[in-house]
């Protein structure tokens, strides 16, 4: 199987004593290419991702100001996300989005730093990797009325997509890949099964979101990449593939999605 983890916290803390392991056990269980998230502990650090994809040749990078920091996004912040994204192994800007379960930044700044960022991605060309929790309304609202021509209009990733059939298409109708993660595997997701069997097979990416949400059986523990293979079988199941089909058709929507030159 040829996996692409298309969403991980590989900064995070919680791999500070085991991170070589961990990403060798990705390789073992066949996951070829990781995109590390590089949203951290927010600005003024942007690069926690960078650095990762600087040391090993198949991790990539996003850069992005998660909505939680979007209080601590100061004009230098943008004009910094903006150099960066000309970095050859930036491949997104992300995650962003909205966030009104936390509430962590005022909602007002949520919005304009999102809309900055969105505004960011259309400059330099980047697909976008979309956080949004209790706030889907003003999520598509403001992805849909951002005024760009069609050429420039937002494209990416719903990550971590937990939404039921009608939200799906929401985002589908606005050309948006879906991102499924560790939720798909857990017993009462039947409406986000449901939104898993009508996206089309080429709207279709995986991820963990490790060390969150770790998909059955490993659930309630530390995520990692290689689990990534526990959301591929459950996918393959509901749609009625083969796992390396469903591993063989992400990596290719991934590669084409992030403009990276597509594998055999
Ligand atoms: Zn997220
Ligand atoms: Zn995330």
């Amino acid at each position: 199987m040829r996996l692409t983890d298309s969403h991980c916290h590989l900064d995070d803390s919680k791999f500070d004593s085991d991170r070589e392991q961990v990403i060798e056990r990705a390789l073992a269980a066949g996951v070829e290419r990781l995109m590390a998230i590089g949203t951290g502990d927010g600005p003024p650090d942007l690069e926690t991702a960078v650095r990762l994809a600087d040391r090993y040749p198949f991790i990539f990078a996003t850069i992005g100001v998660h909505p939680h920091d979007a209080s601590k996004a100061v004009p230098d912040i943008f004009v910094r996300l903006q150099e960066l994204a000309a970095h050859p192994k930036v491949l997104a800007i992300g995650e962003i989005g909205l966030d009104y379960h936390y509430d962590f930044s005022p909602r007002e700044v949520q919005r304009q730093v999102f809309e900055r960022q969105l505004q960011i991605a259309a400059d330099t060309g980047k697909p976008i990797v979309i956080h949004t929790r209790e706030a889907w309304s003003d999520t598509i609202a403001l992805l849909s009325g951002t005024g760009l021509p069609a050429c420039r209009a937002p494209r990416g990733i719903m990550h971590c997509f937990t939404g039921d059939e009608q939200q799906a298409r929401e985002a589908l109708d606005l050309g948006f890949h879906l991102g499924f993660g560790g939720v798909l595997t857990f017993p009462k997701a039947d409406a986000l099964r449901q939104a898993a069997r009508i996206t089309p097979d080429d709207r279709l990416l995986v991820e963990t979101d490790c060390p969150y949400l770790a998909p059955v059986p490993h659930r309630g523990k530390r995520n990692e990449p290689a689990f990534v293979v526990e959301t591929v079988r459950r996918l393959a199941d509901l749609r009625g593939r083969t796992p390396e089909e469903i591993a063989a058709l992400t990596t290719h929507n991934f590669e084409r999605l992030c403009g990276l030159p597509i594998s055999p």
